[in-house]
């Protein structure tokens, strides 16, 4: 044996005799935060990282793109009221993560973006190291916070803040940043588990103030035609019951936003979804509830609104408060806590609906059911969305447990009116920047996290964005049917080129057969052409519990520019539009 030379002996002076490293402390103070499921996609530096999560029993599922991995991470925080976390790799990793990352501050979705980066002292010199980016600096404005880590005894802390941060307050997504050299650092193990720490009431309770509670419940006495709004963070809030308790002891009618659909079943007789335009415009004092005024509402103004109606707004954030209309009666705290004051500081009967209001806007809802009913008979060919959709919400409403993912312009406009919802944050969709690309990840996270069957409904153009994650689906056998609205096109298929020497910008392959591509992966594609192909293929799918895709064939001129929202196309001098004449 020869004697250890004077490296080796100076590098074993350093090791202690029970090492741990970094990537084993991110591990552990994931786990001593619940953190159970992690989203990512795999490569230097954190590949060890995922497999030893995955080794101490954290499940770890892989995905083919970070945008795809950071939507997962983000519903997972929307529905379990928990971060929800993304594992990214360096530079344009992590830039792919920060879509997601955005897209969930932008939704109030706690979500924690991990991502390993290259070496500090190369970057900040800018000598060109891999993937050498300032990621701290970049994520900063795209999230509601972040951090690095530049020490390996600083893990647990930036872990803990991390995860505080996205969930606390108003929920948002959070930027972690882990270069390589701290989890490649070791430390003495004893040493590095002091440093770790479990989070204690890591979103605590926000009570309103009593003389605000108060206030609200005067303005709510004193309307005639008073309205609650339900958005998604009422849904968020899991404040249910609470929710539940107050709108039907009032007898006032509420209108859900997209994603609070379910939050009361839409077939309740108080729900005014169906008399929306009326109700937003006649309504003399409106109750926002983890709903904000933004272009989704019109900003709360005329016409769409009742220019003398006055705000009351449920919302964690006190900054919320005014931002488009004066608040006559803020109510800042957590939902669930403002519900409980308002129940306890009520009179008995001091806030109810007056009779007249709740006919009237029931009057229009049952004239405007009876419209929608007439729309959904019309059984054409080639096949319309209305008669897919139709199909679908007959197939799903037999089993309400379903999760539907929707995603689209016109197959999101449509699919949100035709299907109703009866349980509590079923319906994930584009949200609040009407993103297309969320699909496939919000569908995989709902099945992983839930195991309930998921139902995608996607724009065949929006599919397109996450349409590789099939080979997510089929990989981990997930029980998620994606139904594609092929209409051939962006909004519809059927522009022209007029100079003839290519495709129209609106145009995709109107004979692509997206059933083959589930193929390849070992799921089960169907191609439909009719409705009632449609309730067949689906039910069977939903059935056999595995991955399925159902490519609905679509008439191409169906669908119009831009769904709903063709007014927010800036109008210029010409007509561009390549219709077919
Ligand atoms: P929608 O698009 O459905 O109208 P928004 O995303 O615009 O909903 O609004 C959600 C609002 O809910 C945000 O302003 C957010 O601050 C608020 N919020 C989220 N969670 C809670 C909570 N637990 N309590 C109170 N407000 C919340």
């Amino acid at each position: 044996m020869t004697a250890p030379s004077e490296l080796e002996t100076a590098v074993n002076a350093d090791v202690p005799a029970e090492p741990t490293d970094g990537y084993h402390l991110v591990v552990d103070a994931l786990k001593l935060n619940d953190v159970r499921t992690i989203y990512g996609v795999v490569g230097i530096p954190i590949t060890d990282l995922a497999r030893l999560a995955q080794a101490e029993g954290i499940r770890y599922v892989g995905f083919r793109h970070e945008s795809n991995a950071g939507h997962a991470a983000a519903i997972a925080g929307y529905l379990t009221k928990k971060p929800g976390v993304c594992l990214t790799v360096s530079a344009p990793g992590f830039l792919n993560g920060l879509v997601a990352l955005a897209n969930a501050t932008t939704n109030c979705f706690p979500m924690v973006q991990i991502s390993g980066s290259s070496e500090r002292h190369v970057v900040d010199l800018k000598q060109g190291d891999y993937e050498e980016m300032d990621q701290l600096a970049a994520a900063q404005q795209f999230c509601k916070a972040a951090y690095r880590v530049s020490r390996v005894e600083d893990i647990g802390r930036g872990i803990a803040r991390a995860l505080r941060t996205a969930i606390s307050g108003r929920p948002g997504g959070v930027y972690l940043d882990i270069p390589a050299a701290v989890l490649g650092s070791i430390i003495d193990a004893d040493k590095g588990a002091k440093t770790l720490s479990r989070l204690v009431d890591p979103a605590p309770r926000q009570l309103p103030a009593p003389d605000a509670v108060d206030r609200a419940i005067e303005v709510l006495a004193g309307a005639e035609r008073p309205l609650v709004v339900l958005g998604k963070g009422a849904a968020y809030s899991q404040a249910d019951d609470q929710i539940r308790e107050f709108i039907e002891s009032t007898g006032i009618p509420y209108v859900p936003m997209s994603m609070a659909k379910g939050l009361l079943p839409d077939d309740h007789p108080q729900s005014a979804a169906t008399a929306r335009s009326l109700a937003l415009k006649k309504a003399d004092v409106v109750m926002l509830v983890g709903a904000r005024l933004n272009w989704l509402l019109n900003h709360g103004q005329a016409p769409q609104w009742n220019p003398d109606a006055k705000f009351v707004q449920v919302d964690i954030e006190a900054t919320e408060m005014d931002s488009n209309q004066p608040i006559a009666a803020p109510l800042v705290g957590d939902i669930e806590s403002v519900f409980e004051a308002l129940a306890e500081r009520t009179k008995p009967g001091q806030i109810s609906a007056p009779t007249a209001w709740r006919e009237e806007l029931a009057a229009r809802s049952a004239q405007n059911v009876a419209k929608m009913a007439e729309r959904l008979k019309v059984d054409k060919h080639p096949m319309q969305f209305m008669g897919a959709l139709k199909a679908i919400r007959d197939v799903v409403h037999e089993r309400p447990e379903t999760y539907i993912v929707n995603e689209g312009a016109n197959a999101l406009d449509l699919a949100r009116n035709v299907i109703d919802m009866h349980v509590p944050r079923h319906r994930l969709d584009s949200g609040t920047w009407g993103v297309m690309g969320i699909g496939m990840g919000y569908a995989i996270a709902a099945a992983v996290e839930t195991g309930d069957p998921v139902v995608a409904v996607e724009g065949d153009s929006a599919f397109g964005f996450s349409g590789m994650e099939l080979e997510t689906i089929c990989r981990y056998k997930l029980p998620v049917v994606t139904v594609i609205m092929n209409n051939g096109g962006v909004y519809r298929g059927d522009d022209v080129n007029p100079l003839g020497d290519g495709p129209a910008p609106t145009t995709l392959m109107s004979e692509a057969r997206h059933d083959l591509m589930i193929e390849a992966f070992g799921g089960k594609g169907y191609r439909a052409t009719t409705p009632a192909e449609v309730t067949a293929a689906l039910t069977e799918a939903l059935a056999s519990g595995g991955p399925a895709l159902i490519d609905c064939v679509i008439d191409p001129s169906a669908g119009t520019e831009s769904g709903n929202i063709g007014h927010l196309n800036p109008k210029g001098i010409g007509n561009f539009t390549g219709k077919k004449k």
